[in-house]
């Protein structure tokens, strides 16, 4: 019996539920794994960045050794490419792992978090995990409602989420709206700005003045969406030194594999990868858009490399398009019933994707 000796929070604790990988899928339906097209978790269609991969294969010779605990390579590299002290840097097991760093540092019972209702889940599960309260404010038009996350704030606030873009709902605020939002928090709330998607915008909002300026505002990326390295888990955090400080007690000595590291350094530098990859994610988009609209589903497009779909039975869709050796993520987890979030692949999968949805649809009458 481990039941009773476990905390009373672990029993409270949601599970969080991944999607299948394509094995167990291919498994699952006698589906050629390579056949599978994996719409479903907002990966780059377009593999690894090639130079991330040449770095990896180069690291694994010295994997008998301890990564740096510090990721001085890392740290350097992205405080170059994106103008941020190094002392302003920190770097995780991917930007989950950052938000967790933060619920060590900040959350306990009796605090509580504002957070969008349709907002990133991992969220609501570290709050929860460290007895701390969700405030979860209704979105508006898929959007975060940022006067109306303002106005849920109180004494016992210490951070507020906001990813823009969203998952699993693609819209994006406004710099300006962004801006005006931190400059109004009280100076004990903490404003976490989710940037896994700032990479597919033209151009990200940027708060660093904001930041210099005093305000509480920390940032987080990932290289697991456009840099393609999901499967490496590595992202960062970046904000005022005084707080990196705080985050850097509290994380586990060697949060980052040395493989993650190499990768990461080197896919920064991978510009034409990049580049092909967001010119590529907004045909994508148009495409998918397009044949779904055709199809009577209305559509959100958003501005991430996924679309959200109204296909009347989110969960039916899903089911049908696996027995297709299609995955795309139901999102009645979400409160979306009718939706289904769909990652942009590449032309062939979004063809392939279109058509089963064409099929479904003919099939229904
Ligand atoms: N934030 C958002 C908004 C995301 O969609 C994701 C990935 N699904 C993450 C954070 C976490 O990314 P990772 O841990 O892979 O860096």
């Amino acid at each position: 019996k481990y039941a009773e000796l476990a905390n009373a929070g672990v029993h409270e604790q949601p599970v969080y539920q991944p999607g299948k990988p394509i094995e167990y899928v291919a498994q699952e339906f006698g589906l050629d794994p390579a056949l599978i097209a994996k719409l479903a978790s907002n990966e780059n269609p377009f593999g690894p960045s090639p130079k991330a991969m040449a770095a990896a294969q180069t690291a694994l010779r010295t994997a008998h050794l301890y990564p740096d605990g510090n990721c001085c390579q890392l740290r350097a590299a992205i405080a170059q490419a994106r103008g941020i002290g190094e002392d302003a840097l920190i770097i995780g097991n991917g930007s989950n792992e950052i938000i967790e760093l933060l619920g060590h540092a900040f959350l306990r019972p009796g605090v509580e978090v504002v957070m969008g209702d349709q907002a990133f889940i991992v969220y609501k599960l570290i709050t929860k995990l460290f007895g701390a309260t969700p405030v979860e404010v209704p979105m508006q038009d898929f959007g975060h409602d940022l006067s109306a996350m303002r106005a849920a704030v109180t004494d016992q606030t210490r951070l507020v989420f906001v990813a823009s873009p969203n998952n699993p709902t693609g819209v994006a605020n406004t710099e300006a709206d962004l801006i005006e939002l931190t400059e109004s928090l009280p100076a004990h709330v903490i404003l976490c700005l989710d940037e896994a998607y700032a990479e597919y915008l033209e151009r990200a909002p940027d708060l660093r003045a904001q930041m210099a300026a005093g305000c509480k505002v920390f940032c987080m990326r990932t290289f697991s969406k456009i840099y393609g390295l999901g499967g490496l888990r590595v992202g960062y955090g970046y904000g005022a030194p005084e707080l990196i400080q705080l985050l850097q007690r509290v994380r586990q000595p060697f949060n980052v594999n040395a493989i993650a590291q190499v990768a990461a350094s080197a896919a920064l530098t991978d510009h034409e990868f990049v580049n092909k990859c967001r010119t590529a994610n907004e045909a994508g988009r148009a495409q998918l858009v397009a044949g779904l609209e055709a199809l009577g589903n209305a559509t959100v497009g958003g501005q991430a490399n996924f679309v959200l779909a109204n296909v009347g039975d989110g969960g039916a869709f899903f089911q049908a398009l696996q027995q297709r050796g299609l995955i795309v993520r139901p999102l009645a987890p979400y409160g979306m019933p009718a939706f289904v979030r769909i990652t942009i692949g590449t032309e062939a999968e979004n063809q392939r994707l279109l058509a089963a949805a064409r099929e479904l649809a003919q099939s229904q009458g």
